[in-house]
């Protein structure tokens, strides 16, 4: 059974290109049990800092990647050199597919079109749709199992990059084409007695991450089959012993336990039992992912966003979650756990309409995501971490780099959104979004101002005709008050049950909205793995970090501290406000070290910074700033306490 389950809008979208054929991201109802609140866009422009850093991956990095032939060799001549190597088509697909949605570009839509031609034609007559060698393939050991294959991730990455495809292009031979991979999925580790668990390391958990792309599949087909693999896929994960993620939750086990709490698979997994909760509207996956999501934000999450991992045990790694006393400024951050993450929090927040899920996002999108991000527009970093030596930007397609993008363009489609009944502005970032979905509204949102580097902005709504609607307003993440004025004229919005600010009025064509936002300077405490309490900064939404040329050219200077206090501004002084910019002094410039800074981009031109009180040698700026010409970072600093 093949349903046609999405509208079909017709946009023009960028700047002269043409136009093409883009569906919208409202899920399909014929398939959804539970309606999502919110309904994310792409926006027509994207500026700032936002709109810098996409355009490095769309104009640099995409074509990198798509040029090089490691990309589809696996496929094309298996088996593949590396042993995840097929994943990349698949992350490729959903980023590019993305960019393409939000851009209209000719070029980049006949290279998609092409790679999914690619593709599909290395696809096997049985359904196959992987680099294995034929005796390695999870088919060929489904007597066995093979906890040490990839094969299965691989099946769920191609799968999902043509379903991304899919909603940009109605395509009936991609379609197909992930129909018969499922198939053969369904048929290896499919009901009654299938076990996807037997396949992939840390327990099953990577081949586990198969269950989101089964649900997606459901979604654009409607086929009943894969809502009832998605349910064995989770029935096997339950009935593992060392899986359990329900009961686990259930239990309050914390995240370190299901599949040795491998970071990047569990959120994976999550983001499947979201779906499902979406398809079934059965309660018991959204409260798994939920308990999750809040036990990874409470002790799992770093001052950057960044979900941190440390090896505990000689059967885990750096890339699993770890107990909270094993934190440590120097843990890792793999940059797949970061995108994961942001995905699970705008799964979230696109599902529940709360504003602490898009917080979160926020958090990890400005400082851990672009941070692992060079401004060079074509390396990106694997592993980053709070304080580290060199920020280890690499051109080489890798897991992270293929992920990375993904979150910048998932992130881009979530500033400005229309709800049911309402407009959400989540985001500050200057820019333009239009107005012509489910709100019913006709026209654009004009963005101005250089947010997130001055807590500040100016919206214009230029409406086609007048319109009595709500629109809900974000608290940035970290800001503490929000001073609003519409047309000069001061308002009190009204806190609603999600999180936001609500002002409900008649909007009139060319209204301006005025927002100022209050961001303290905070101190964040934490005593790590070596027993020292550590100090971070953060200034709203953004964590700060001295930049390093060479770290150790630079002696880790200890913060004498009389007394902890949540407030910064009693170790930092501005050195460069934000909003007003005063020129910065001489040592400042020469300690900035940043390429991104340098540019002549009005948005980002002036970059907020601060000066420790002591020593005052110490400049702080953005964290994903600092270090991004190659050098090193330092977001955490020991403290020690005065002498009585
Ligand atoms: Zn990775």
């Amino acid at each position: 059974m093949r349903m046609k389950i999405f509208a079909v809008l017709i946009c023009i979208v960028g700047w002269g290109g043409p136009q093409i054929v883009v569906r919208a991201d409202r899920e399909p109802s014929a398939t959804s049990r539970v309606a999502d609140a919110i309904h994310p866009s792409a926006p027509d422009r994207v500026g700032g800092i936002l709109g810098q850093r996409l355009d490095l991956w769309r104009r640099i990095r995409l074509w990198r990647v798509v040029k090089d032939p490691f990309l589809l060799d696996g496929f094309l001549h298996p088996p593949g050199t590396h042993a995840w190597q097929g994943e990349h088509v698949g992350k490729w697909l959903h980023a590019a597919s993305l960019a393409c949605g939000a851009t209209g570009d000719a070029k980049l839509d006949g290279a998609l079109r092409a790679v999914v031609a690619k593709l599909i034609a290395a696809q096997e007559d049985n359904g196959y749709l992987g680099t294995y060698a034929p005796k390695e393939r999870f088919y060929a050991k489904v007597a066995t199992g093979d906890p040490k294959s990839w094969d299965v991730w691989t099946e769920r990455y191609a799968i999902y990059g043509l379903l991304s495809y899919c909603k940009l292009h109605d395509d009936p031979a991609a379609l197909q084409a992930c129909e018969e991979a499922g198939d053969l999925l369904l048929k290896t580790v499919g009901p009654p007695s299938g076990d996807v668990t037997r396949f992939g390391n840390h327990q099953g958990i990577s081949a586990a991450v198969l269950l989101e792309s089964i649900v997606m599949l459901y979604q654009q087909t409607g086929d009943a089959r894969y809502l009832d693999f998605a349910k064995h896929i989770v029935h096997s994960i339950e009935s593992n012993p060392d899986l359990r993620i329900a009961a686990a939750m259930r239990a309050g086990e914390d995240v370190t336990v299901s599949g040795h709490g491998k970071a990047y698979q569990l959120m994976a997994v999550l983001l499947g039992y979201v779906d499902l909760y979406r398809a079934t509207g059965e309660k018991q996956y959204l409260e798994t992912a939920v308990t999750a999501w809040e036990r990874i934000l409470a002790a799992h999450v770093n001052v950057a966003g960044g979900p941190w991992g440390y090896q505990v045990k000689s059967y885990t790694n750096q890339e699993c979650f770890a107990p909270p006393q094993y934190f440590h400024p120097t843990n890792c951050v793999e940059t797949c756990s970061t995108t994961t993450w942001i995905q699970l929090c705008l799964s979230l927040f696109d599902l529940t309409g709360e504003a602490r899920y898009a917080d979160a996002a926020e958090v990890s999108i400005f400082n851990q995501l672009m941070g692992a991000q060079s401004p060079n527009g074509k390396d990106w970093a694997y592993h980053s971490m709070l304080n580290m030596p060199n920020r280890g930007y690499d051109d080489a397609i890798t897991c992270c780099a293929s992920s990375g993008p993904r979150a910048l363009e998932l992130y881009a489609r979530h500033l400005i959104c229309e709800a049911n009944d309402r407009l959400v502005v989540n985001s500050y970032v200057p820019g333009v979004a239009p107005l012509d979905g489910a709100s019913g509204l006709s026209g654009h949102i004009v963005v101005q101002g250089r947010y997130p580097f001055a807590p500040e902005c100016t919206m214009r709504l230029e409406l086609r005709a007048p319109a009595t609607f709500a629109v809900d307003f974000r608290l940035p993440a970290g800001a503490t008050a929000m001073e609003m004025k519409i047309n000069d004229t001061r308002q009190e919005p009204v806190r609603t049950e999600s999180g936001f600010f609500r002002v409900q009025r008649e909007w009139k064509p060319g209204d301006r909205v005025s927002l100022k936002f209050d961001f303290p300077l905070r101190a964040r405490f934490q005593t790590a793995s070596d027993g020292v309490r550590w100090v971070a900064f953060s200034w709203g939404p953004l964590a700060l970090a001295q930049s390093l040329v060479k770290q150790t050219d630079e002696p880790q200077n200890v913060l004498i501290i009389e007394q902890e206090s949540e407030d910064g501004s009693l170790w930092l002084t501005p050195e460069r406000a934000a909003g007003n910019s005063p020129a910065p002094s001489a040592d400042a410039i020469e300690e900035l070290d940043t390429n991104a800074a340098a540019t002549a981009d009005a948005a980002t031109a002036a970059v907020p910074s601060w000066r420790l009180k002591t020593p005052r040698k110490v400049i702080m700026v953005p964290y994903f700033m600092a270090g991004a010409n190659g050098g090193g970072v330092r977001t955490m600093f020991p403290t020690r306490r005065t002498p009585l």
